[in-house]
């Protein structure tokens, strides 16, 4: 039983308990008026009392009905009550909207967007919603009002009384009807904190993924990178039918350096270097750091001969641009090998194997230079 209906059951007790009333004061005065003029009719005497017995039975019979329905009525107020106390502390905000106004809010709907629970009824919806996102609110409810969705889920910006803008997520269902009007029930959750860290995490995710396979010092690929990618790269080319050339670099007495200059001083020729082998890289080229002062690069569909003249390139290159700290100039050299596959070996190891020998080939021979295996 609604409130509604509650109210007119009431409403037709108490017009029926007037008119008997009204019947037993008029039989009364005819009672009297008989008895006057006629006191010797005991008949009529007789009826009288009899209807008015009927009519107090009927009245009492009447008025516990109306009581009984008193106590649905406290019963029904209470019932609501205890649920809007329930709903009062949940966690997230709820909301029952009935032609685009608050017709209930619950206070952690009124706390979300920091309005009085009072203040939030006065208003419409929409008015919360950042302008960007209002059709898709209107968009949402009109397809929960028409049923054509059983299930609303979107995320909209919005604005609390405070001018911040946060993100909230409405969930609801399709419209129900409460007092003969359709209406939604929509439970809102400000997401703003949960986006933010998720962005968050995410951009830890990306830098932790970038220094699982990246030099910290020079900012090329790491070593694990290359054993990951040298094999993929050696399917492809098998696939496509093209070598693959790889060229191994060693910077020469580097320790030298290292003892002359200060570690820094190392550092930088090493970054120096890198910067060198990225101007000498295409895109498909693979730029690894491979130890303390060791280097390598893949090079995808090349010759062994194009790989051998890049290389001579960056040794020129690292040659003419002699690192300067301070007053010293110092010089720096490298020696290099070049391998291919499959004419200097037919996997990974054999390959890097193959550019090692002809590294310590070029180092035997005098360093600074490029020897192909
Ligand atoms: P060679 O010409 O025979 O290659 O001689 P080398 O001195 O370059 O070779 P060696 O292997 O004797 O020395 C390499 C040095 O590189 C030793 C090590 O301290 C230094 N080294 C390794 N990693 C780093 C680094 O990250 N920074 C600096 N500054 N030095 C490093
Ligand atoms: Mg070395
Ligand atoms: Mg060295």
């Amino acid at each position: 039983m609604t409130d509604q209906d509650s109210q007119e059951n009431e409403h037709n007790l108490r017009a029926e308990i007037v008119r008997l009333n009204k019947v037993v004061e008029a039989l009364m005065n005819r009672v009297e008026r008989s008895s006057s003029i006629h006191s010797s009719d005991f008949n009529q005497f007789q009826t009288t009392i009899m209807l008015e017995n009927l009519v107090r039975e009927r009245t009492e019979a009447l008025e516990a009905a109306l009581s009984e329905n008193e106590k649905i009525n406290r019963a029904l107020h209470e019932a609501e009550e205890k649920f809007h106390r329930v709903l009062d502390q949940s966690l997230v905000g709820i909301a029952m909207i009935i032609e685009e106004r608050f017709h209930y809010v619950n206070h952690k709907f009124a706390d979300i967007f920091a309005y009085d629970v009072e203040r939030l009824l006065a208003i419409n919806i929409i008015e919360l919603i950042s302008e960007v996102d209002q059709p898709k609110l209107m968009e949402a409810m009109r397809g929960a009002l028409n049923k054509e969705f059983s299930q609303i889920n979107i995320t909209v910006n919005a604005q609390r009384r405070t001018g911040e803008v946060i993100a909230v997520e409405i969930s609801g269902s399709a419209a129900i009807e409460i007092n003969g009007k359709p209406a939604l029930i929509a439970v809102m959750a400000d997401i703003t904190e949960r986006l933010r860290s998720e962005r968050a995490v995410k951009v830890l995710h990306e830098q932790l993924q970038y220094q699982a396979i990246h030099d910290p010092l020079t900012g090329l690929y790491n070593r694990l990178f290359l054993n990951e990618s040298l094999d993929r790269e050696l399917l492809l080319a098998d696939r496509q039918g093209y070598p693959v050339s790889v060229i191994m670099t060693d910077l020469d007495h580097f320790k030298a350096i290292n003892d002359r200059y200060g570690h820094q001083a190392g550092d930088k020729v090493l970054k120096a270097f890198a910067d060198i082998m990225r101007r000498h890289s295409r895109a498909s080229d693979i730029d690894c750091r491979y130890g303390g002062e060791e280097f390598f690069l893949v090079l995808p569909d090349t010759s062994q001969e194009t790989a051998h003249q890049r290389a001579e390139q960056m040794r020129l290159s690292l040659i003419a641009q002699p690192l300067v700290i301070g007053e010293s100039i110092i010089p720096v050299s490298a020696s290099f090998g070049v391998a291919a596959y499959p004419a200097s070996g037919l996997s990974c190891a054999e390959l890097i194997g193959a550019a090692d020998k002809a590294l310590y080939a070029a180092k035997d021979a005098g360093r600074n230079r490029v020897i192909s295996a």
